[in-house]
């Protein structure tokens, strides 16, 4: 789906309550996105083969490669995350405009991680930053293979939640539930059917009652991330400081010269300065159903315009730009840690030294 809708959605300008959002530090913020590290950013690199490399292929409900990325997802889950990570499958079927009167199962994927002690009867105690992307691609043009839509917001979040794993675990270790403090939980939800324009029934069990939507603290959708040079606006006044805050987080690892891309405009998040609110115009997505479902704290991270490879052939492999898949991977990953309060949770970050160039060593990489 994905269109360009202008609108005259006034949602209420509330602003928005900062409490427990914690900044990292710049030794953590290094921590996460090392340069140095041989370890996981590689993983987003297209012809790495372990993470991003096998989503690009087309994936169209119903098919073959539909199946063989679900099976990756459940790999990558199973081999990468630790065992407090849940795997949910929620299905349901439509018609298409590309099979007609023919029923497509769609299968959405809910990876989730509470803290510890929560269990469903516990869930209004409860609240999730909830990420999401689109994984099935588009029926036509055949071979379509949507790099940018959404293989790699898609491959972005499962390496931002393998990036996070250790820290969340520890910060559980040592939290103290004393029914005080609201849990914060984490999922990601991988969309199918974005592409088939499916309608949301009234039946189908995305989160089976309205207190799941009620436990979503912020809803982030990532949409054709990948492409160099992205400008992603600010929609939404009601979820603007969080805006503000991933812009921030976007600005430090700049500053910390901890990102790779160049955009022409400097920075992909531009738009922290935006203050008035009114006619605003918002893209068409996979929040809409849950924006109409009462969840309006939505963060789209889209950019406008869309890149030129937009439901073309050339939204493929050759068209992305590494270096801006690893600074959103980055940048999604920075947004998460304080999101999620995890500063003074993550292994091994001491205080480290900067080479003749710049770069900086951590202890243990000398
Ligand atoms: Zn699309």
């Amino acid at each position: 789906m994905t269109r360009l809708t202008l609108s005259h959605l006034l949602l209420p300008f509330l602003g928005g309550t900062t409490a427990g959002y914690t900044t990292l530090s710049d030794d953590t913020l290094r921590h996460i996105s090392s340069p140095l590290s041989a370890s996981s950013p590689s993983e987003l690199d297209p012809f790495d083969g372990s993470l991003l490399s096998p989503i690009l292929i087309p994936r169209v409900p119903g098919t073959p490669g539909h199946a063989a990325v679900q099976a990756h997802f459940i790999n990558y889950i199973k081999s990468n995350l630790s065992p407090e990570w849940t795997i949910e499958w929620h299905n349901s079927t439509s018609k298409t405009p590309a099979t007609g009167e023919k029923l497509v199962p769609f299968q959405n994927l809910i990876i989730r991680r509470d803290p510890p002690g929560m269990t469903r009867e516990r869930e209004g105690e409860m609240e999730r930053l909830t990420l999401a992307a689109h994984y099935d691609s588009l029926y036509r043009p055949e071979g379509f293979i949507g790099a940018v839509d959404s293989a790699v917001p898609c491959a972005v979040l499962l390496w931002v939640l393998k990036e996070l794993d250790g820290a969340m675990g520890k910060r559980w270790g040592e939290w103290e539930d004393d029914g005080l403090e609201r849990g914060k939980g984490v999922q990601v939800v991988l969309f199918d059917g974005e592409e088939a324009w499916v309608q949301w029934s009234g039946e189908d069990s995305l989160y089976g009652s309205s207190s799941r939507l009620d436990t979503i603290s912020l809803f982030v959708l990532l949409d054709l991330l990948g492409a160099a040079d992205p400008t992603v606006p600010s929609f939404f006044g009601k979820t603007h400081w969080a805006y503000q805050n991933m812009a921030k987080v976007e600005e430090r690892l700049r500053g910390l010269k901890l990102l790779e891309s160049e955009p022409k405009a400097g920075r992909f998040l531009h738009d922290s300065e935006r203050s008035n609110w009114n006619f605003a115009g918002y893209v068409e997505d996979d929040h809409v159903p849950f924006l109409r479902r009462g969840v309006e704290d939505i963060l789209h991270i889209i950019p406008t315009p869309f890149p030129r490879v937009w439901h073309t052939m050339d939204d493929d492999v050759k068209n992305l730009d590494v270096a801006t898949v690893k600074d959103w991977a980055k940048i999604v990953a920075g947004f998460v840690g304080e999101w999620m309060d995890l500063e003074g949770h993550f292994e091994g970050v001491v205080p480290g030294t900067e080479d003749e160039k710049g770069r900086y060593f951590v202890k243990d990489e000398l």
